[in-house]
């Protein structure tokens, strides 16, 4: 089974699809960490993609659908996966329902996380990341114990260059740009899945992903 994940950044679409991937064992795919590893490994891909990540800009299609038609060859996908920041483009979503063929799969279900606007800015710039495993922590619903320093490796906690308010308004507006024609893709395809999220709906990723499992299950 194969699951798509829309939704902003910051709406907790990769918590739920950690949790969803986790229980329904599917393969965890999420663009934004593949190239965050390339940006490590200081690979000719991720000296490419820094110029547009830093901006929150979109990596342009061709290289991103290179990457993850790589990363679906690999074995842990043979039961499906859970698609998290693939597709953001109409080009993308097309190219993905072509992949995907080709295996003889197709996109099952498109989750769409709604979280509202003026939520999401102000918990992306309370996001910290750990420089040392990339645990992610909230200064104010997840702090780490000793302030700076991460639980899980001692490594610091910093606020990445995207999680900075210029740039996560950016990132919305990018976002926005594109999620109507992704969401008229798979409404048309008859699998679209709606939840509404966030503090105003008293719902955490948690709920959410507990939502689509009972879903997919009944
Ligand atoms: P977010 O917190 O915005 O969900 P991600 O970790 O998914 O962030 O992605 C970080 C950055 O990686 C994006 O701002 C963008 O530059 C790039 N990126 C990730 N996925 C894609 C994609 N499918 N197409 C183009 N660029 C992408
Ligand atoms: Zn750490």
């Amino acid at each position: 089974m194969f699951i798509v994940l829309l939704g902003a950044p910051g709406s907790g679409k990769g918590t739920a699809g950690k949790i969803i991937a986790e229980d329904l064992k599917l393969a965890h795919i999420s663009t934004g960490d593949l190239f965050r590893e390339n940006l490590k490994n200081e690979t000719e891909l991720g000296k490419e993609a820094k110029q547009y990540m830093d901006k929150g800009e979109l990596v342009p299609d061709e290289v991103t659908i290179k990457m993850l038609k790589e990363r679906l060859k690999a074995n842990d996908v043979a039961n499906g996966a859970v698609l998290d920041g693939f597709p953001r483009t109409g080009v993308q979503a097309i190219s993905l329902d072509n992949m995907l063929a080709e295996m003889d799969a197709k996109v099952d279900m498109a989750l769409n996380i709604d979280v509202p606007f003026d939520e999401i800015v102000e918990r992306i710039a309370n996001r910290r990341s750990c420089r040392g495993c990339g645990e992610i922590y909230n200064v104010v619903f997840s702090p780490s114990k000793v302030e700076g320093v991460c639980d899980k490796c001692g490594g610091e906690l910093y606020q990445r260059e995207d999680q900075k308010p210029e740039v996560v308004e950016n990132r919305l507006k990018v976002y926005s740009e594109s999620a109507e024609e992704l969401i008229k893709h798979y409404e048309n395809a008859g699998i679209l899945y709606n939840a509404k999220a966030g503090d105003k709906h008293k719902k955490t990723s948690y709920d959410v992903a507990k939502e689509v499992e009972a879903y997919i299950n009944k």
